[in-house]
């Protein structure tokens, strides 16, 4: 169990593109309760989205608890004829480990656990532990980490801080760690104008001249500056649509939609407004559709950003960078609950083709999390 690089070939054997579970949830359930662990797998479902399997495992008694979050879940293949080898083989080769999830995030619960089987084999512990493990991190997320949340409240579970395993890292391993993130809303918009006959402009009203104008001046919205924890936020035009193939007609309709990636200076409500107030400028016949995936968040540089940053420093002898960049993860959730912080591996092949993680990184990670959980206990004993 205090090998890492074994229980991540055994968790990427696991077919677990979501929402299949693969039996990866009982695999982490039967080894977990095998270090002391007591295991609760969580079975969600309901909410207009598919069933979901979850587990949460808790270790101890002491007040303060360290929980580890992560999501066993990856996403699909791609072209699977692309791959060097299997994806879901855990093929070790020249000192890399392959597979889809090897980057995101099936190694780093396996770093986890088997820091945990290092530190407990060492002796006991002030503090508790607990890991909240999720299989839908990629898809939905409707019956996952959000529903785990809600379990634990009711349950009076509670969690002092928590590490989420995301790939964090840029170019060296372990130079970034995240303190937050920004958050997302999407924006389906649709302009209704009047279709008619191209040779008549008197008879029709075109939609895509109106479109064009909002899209324009939403394109020159300057949203903020960023601040020190912050990039600038930052608004695209994803994609328009007016599906008309003929020649000679001017369309009714036309549609585009809008992601924002938006930091803490921001609400999804009051960028909802803002871009209401844009489109009213240039239509009266406008439909706004928001659907916001996160808000921005932030755990503010401090006690368990330091102990966190100094546990990289002690594994790689470089104090890693505090970063809100990237996309969403489930620490979105976490936050509303207790600080945390997001350290895993490097992020360069998530999500790609022969996706993989070298194995003295996994060793690294291991040790790093080591650190966190010896440093968490001797500041709570
Ligand atoms: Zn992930």
């Amino acid at each position: 169990m205090s090998d890492p690089i074994k229980l991540a070939q055994e968790l990427i054997r696991c077919k677990s593109v979501t929402p299949e579970d693969g039996g990866a949830i009982e695999l982490l359930s039967s080894h977990l309760t095998s270090l002391g662990f007591f295991c609760q797998k969580l079975d969600f479902s309901g909410d207009d989205s598919y069933p979901v399997k979850n587990l949460y495992a808790s270790w101890g008694q002491g007040k303060a608890n360290l929980c580890f979050a992560g999501h066993t879940d990856v996403v699909p293949v791609g072209d699977s004829a692309a791959w060097r080898f299997d994806p879901f083989g855990g093929v070790i080769q020249g000192g890399i480990l392959y597979g889809r999830g090897a980057v995101d995030m099936k190694t780093a619960i396996a770093c986890f656990i088997a820091a945990c089987a290092r530190v407990l084999a060492r002796g006991s512990l002030p503090i508790s532990l607990s890991l909240l493990i999720t299989g839908d991190e990629e898809a939905d997320a409707v019956n996952g980490t959000q529903k785990v949340l809600q379990w634990m409240q009711k349950h009076n579970k509670k969690i002092t801080a928590c590490i989420v395993g995301e790939p964090t890292c840029n170019q060296h391993f372990c130079d970034t760690i995240k303190n937050g993130r920004r958050g997302s809303i999407n924006f389906k918009l649709s302009v209704r104008g009047k279709q008619g006959h191209v040779a008549y402009p008197e008879n029709f009203a075109n939609p895509i001249t109106q479109l064009n104008r909002i899209l324009f001046d939403l394109n020159e919205l300057e949203l903020d500056a960023g601040n020190s924890d912050f990039p600038p936020s930052n608004l695209e035009v994803t994609s328009i649509d007016v599906g008309n193939n003929a020649t000679n007609i001017v369309p009714a309709i036309a549609h585009a939609n809008i992601n924002i990636r938006f930091n803490n200076t921001h609400y999804a409500s009051s960028l909802e407004q803002l871009v209401n107030g844009v489109c009213a400028r240039h239509s009266s016949a406008y439909e706004l559709n928001a659907r916001c995936s996160g808000e921005a968040f932030l755990t503010p540089p401090g006690q368990f950003t330091n102990l966190v940053a100094e546990s990289v420093e002690a594994v790689t002898g470089q104090r890693p960078a505090l970063s809100t960049a990237g996309g969403i993860s489930d620490a979105r959730f976490i936050r509303e609950f207790c600080p945390v912080v997001e350290v895993g591996v490097l992020n360069t092949t998530a999500h790609q083709v022969d996706e993989h993680v070298s194995l003295e990184h996994i060793e690294q990670l291991t040790k790093v999390y080591e650190e966190v959980i010896t440093r968490f206990a001797a500041a709570n004993s």
